[in-house]
């Protein structure tokens, strides 16, 4: 009995503590509960059983259904490899219920979330159906190969953008009859060169890939994706050599130096002298 005052005041200590950590991180508890947000009410497309969508979004659902089959194939070929869980896509009906989903951002419109694409309406209506479903079915193959924790913790972020950036651009045929320097706009080449996008190379947090008006930062993806062209046309049977490796489930570091020989920094500062000297010839 003596003891039973200081087991409670620890006990209640112990809960304030917690409560205080989890009030002062909101992303996770969004992160929790878009973890448990229940899909159920979502319906299953006739024509694409592969699709979801809430009743007011089924005319985007259609939408989809005609373009998911083509996608899905040229993710397949661009990186030479299959899917190893089926898709299943979910067609929300407002960016509000999307957000609830995908916690980070507010502007988004596509996203893999634990095992799940999302789109949102924004998808339907700005910019390329199609690119954003190669892009996001690219995130969804490594997720279908190496899991949620793999994916996210083995991959640094600016590849796991680039790739689907690249595979979205058309992977190889994006350059075929051109070179690297000659499809990066002159803004991106200077970003790149006064370093500016250098800590999109470190980074692995989430929200750096977000501007601030919840958009996708559109300057660092297509860097980063123009940098995995570069690593795919210096080299591309290293390239698919090191898609392979990482959908294994190596780890991103040793899996370059593995498939290309030298170290990733190696194969950054040759991408700085590649458009150095192009710079020079004017
Ligand atoms: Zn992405």
């Amino acid at each position: 009995m003596k003891y039973k005052k200081t087991i409670i005041g620890i006990i209640f200590v112990v809960i304030i503590l917690f409560v205080g950590i989890l009030l002062t991180q909101p992303l996770l508890i969004k992160a929790i509960q878009a973890k448990y947000k229940s899909t159920d009410h979502f319906l299953v497309l006739k024509k694409d059983s592969r699709i979801r969508y809430e009743e007011p979004a089924k005319k985007n659902a259609l939408v989809l259904a005609e373009v998911l089959t083509s996608s899905k194939s040229d993710v397949e070929r661009i990186l030479n490899s299959t899917f190893k869980k089926p898709i299943e896509v979910y067609v929300c009906s407002t960016q509000e219920i999307f957000n609830e989903y995908i916690f980070l951002s507010e502007n988004v419109r596509g996203a893999v979330y634990w095992g799940k694409v999302f789109l949102s309406p924004g998808a339907f209506n700005r910019g390329s159906l199609t690119d954003l479903v190669q892009h996001e079915l690219t995130h969804y193959l490594f997720y279908s190969h190496t899991g949620e924790k793999a994916h996210i913790k083995d991959v640094p972020l600016w590849f796991r953008e680039g790739v689907a950036v690249f595979v979205a651009n058309g992977g190889g045929n994006y350059t075929e009859d051109t070179d690297i320097y000659s499809v990066m706009k002159s803004q991106e080449r200077k970003a790149y060169l006064s370093r500016e996008t250098d800590f999109w190379f470190k980074s692995n947090d989430p929200r750096d890939a977000v501007g601030k008006n919840g958009t996708v930062n559109w300057l660092l993806y297509r860097v980063g994706g123009i940098f995995v062209h570069f690593m795919h046309d210096t080299h591309p049977e290293y390239f698919d050599n090191l898609i392979q490796r990482l959908l294994s489930g190596e780890k991103f570091k040793l899996a370059v130096q593995a498939s290309y020989n030298k170290s990733i920094e190696a194969l950054l500062k040759e991408f700085t002298n590649y458009l150095q000297a192009h710079n020079k010839q004017g």
